[in-house]
Formats: structure tokens, sequence, C-alpha cells
């Protein structure tokens, strides 16, 4: 199985590094953008070449798409107009639905499998590529009706030597649920730090105090704003509607607190306890 690997980043880099360990994968070919992470890339022997996307196109038999959601539709796209029948395509995008409806006339969709790895880090680039990553985490493809059966089988098999558990839902459903799960996380974690920075002038006094709450908190506003931006904008509808419950619960802690309602701001703590009962 030739693979070709489309942006070696975080996601790109540790789907190459299993793929190759556990076998899938007899030959990894990079496509990057910069001449720094193709290098990087070789030297952290992620990949065992690096080709231009005309030539990668033509001898891989599996595509994988790890660039940022702004740029997914355009890769998407010319892949699509140059690969063969036998030849499979899957993005691996936080975001879904905008890209499945921009090639849902393309006389290749057929080809693509659209899916979306819940796994990750704060950190980017070539150098946190990792192995393991994806082991135990849920992935979700994405209107699998409209992949051809021996397309899905291919995707669904490299997901399951990532040891993924997979997970199938149409791509708004998919956009919904990523906006409550993981895009307000990341919204809140950009908007704490934001907020610390502001009103604790004294680095050292942050540096210190960083306990376990403070630091695993503030996580995830460590992350690429060249990733999250196009996100945030391409699932627009759902986060906003999430962001507006999520002031409305802001307003209420801060009107318990102001208005001295301990037993409301004590209850409103005891419900939101409840994830204990999800999330053991
Ligand atoms: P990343 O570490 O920043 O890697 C992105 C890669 O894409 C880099 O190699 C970058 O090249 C390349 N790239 C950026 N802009 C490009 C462009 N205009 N044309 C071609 N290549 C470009 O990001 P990541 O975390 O791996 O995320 C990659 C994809 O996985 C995104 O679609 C994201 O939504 C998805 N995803 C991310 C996570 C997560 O938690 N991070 C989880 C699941 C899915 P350079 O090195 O030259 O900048």
């Amino acid at each position: 199985m030739k693979v070709a690997v489309f942006g070696m980043g975080l996601i790109g880099g540790s789907v190459a590094k299993d793929l190759r360990e556990r076998n899938f994968a007899t030959e990894i070919i990079g496509v990057g953008r910069s001449e720094v992470t193709n290098n990087k890339a070789l030297e952290l022997g992620l990949v065992d070449k690096i080709l231009p996307k005309e030539e990668a196109v033509k001898i891989a038999d599996l595509i994988i798409l790890t660039v940022p959601v702004n740029v997914l539709v355009e890769e998407l796209i010319f892949v699509l107009d140059n690969i063969q029948n036998h030849q499979v395509v899957t993005d691996m995008g936080s975001t879904k639905e905008s890209i499945v409806e921009a090639v849902k006339n393309h006389k290749k969709r057929s080809r693509y499998v659209a899916s979306h790895p819940m796994a990750g880090t704060e950190n980017s680039g070539p150098t946190a590529a990792i192995y393991n990553l994806f082991d135990n985490k849920v992935c979700i493809i994405c209107d699998k009706e409209n992949s051809d059966k021996d397309a899905l089988e291919t995707v669904e098999k490299m997901y399951r030597c990532l040891n993924m558990h997979l997970k199938y839902m149409n791509a708004h459903q998919h956009d919904i649920h990523a906006a409550y799960i993981s895009h307000i996380s990341h919204i809140s974690s950009f908007v704490l730090a934001a907020t610390v920075l502001e009103k604790e002038k004294d680095e050292e006094a942050i540096l210190e105090m960083a306990g376990g709450g403070f630091e695993s908190t503030v996580r995830l506003a460590k992350s690429s704003p060249e990733m999250w931006t196009p996100i945030f904008m391409q699932n627009k509808t759902n986060i906003l509607e999430v962001l507006d419950t999520y002031i409305e619960k802001m307003y209420s802690f801060r009107n318990y607190i102001n208005k001295g309602k301990s037993e409301e701001l004590n209850q409103f703590m005891r419900d939101a306890n409840q994830i204990k009962k999800i999330l053991k």
C-alpha cells in the first residue's frame, strides 16, 4: 500500500509514523508546501520521500489530506480531478459539512471518504508527530453511503490499524457535535489564556502559581491559530449557537457571585458535576 500524506504536521506526521510501524504502508510519500517542513519530515523519517502533488497522486493507492481545513477543499478537488478509479482519498479535517458539500457533484466523489479522527495535542508541525496518537480514540466517518464500498473498506482498515473506534454520522451532525465537544473547549481555553494574560501582568506569578487546574484548562490555548481559525470560520453557525449558551452560563455564574446567591451557585456546580457520570 503506497500512501501519500498531504500536510506533514501533527496529524499527518503521526498517521505516517503509525502506518509504517504497523506495516499498513509499504511506502509513505509526503506532499508539503514548504522546504523547511519537507526537509524536517525526511530528517525525522516521517516519510520515505517528498514528491510534488502531481506525481504523488499518480502512484499512491491511498491519499490522506491533513492540511488545514481552509485549503482542504482545493487539495481534495485537485486529487479527485487526477485519480483513477482504484485510488482512494480521505481527509482528516476537523469540519466536514462544507468539505463534502464542495465535492458532492464531482464525478469521482465516491472515491472520497470523509473522516475526522478525534485525537490531537496542542502542538503542531512535523516535530509534534508522535506514535500511538490515535489509539483508543474515536474516528467519525461521514456520509459513508456516498463512498464506494472498497474505498470505505480501505479507510476503515486504516483507522482500525490506528486502533480507532469508528462512528458513523452525516456531515451536518458531525459539525454540530464537533462544535459542542471539541471547538468550544478550544475557544474557552483561548479566551481563558487571553483573560489571564490581560489581568495578570506578572509572568513569574503565572509560571509559579499555574498548578494543575490552570495549566490543564489553558493547555489548548497553545494550539495553532493557523489551524483553528478556519475551523471556527467554517463551523460558524454551530459555534455561535454553543457560544451563546456558554456566554449565558457565564452571566449566570457572574450574577450568582455578584448577588451573593451562594445556594444557586452551589446548585449550578452540582449540576455541572453530572459530567462525572459520563466521563469517569
Ligand atoms: P499542523 O500540525 O499545523 O500541520 C498542518 C500541515 O499542513 C503542515 O505541514 C503545513 O505545512 C501544511 N499546510 C498548511 N497550510 C497549507 C497550505 N496552504 N497548503 C499546503 N499545506 C499546508 O496541523 P494539524 O494539527 O496536523 O492539523 C491538520 C489537519 O488535521 C487539519 O485539517 C485539522 O483540522 C485536522 N485535525 C487536527 C487535530 C488537532 O487536534 N490538531 C485533530 C484532528 C484533526 P507547513 O509545515 O509548511 O506550515
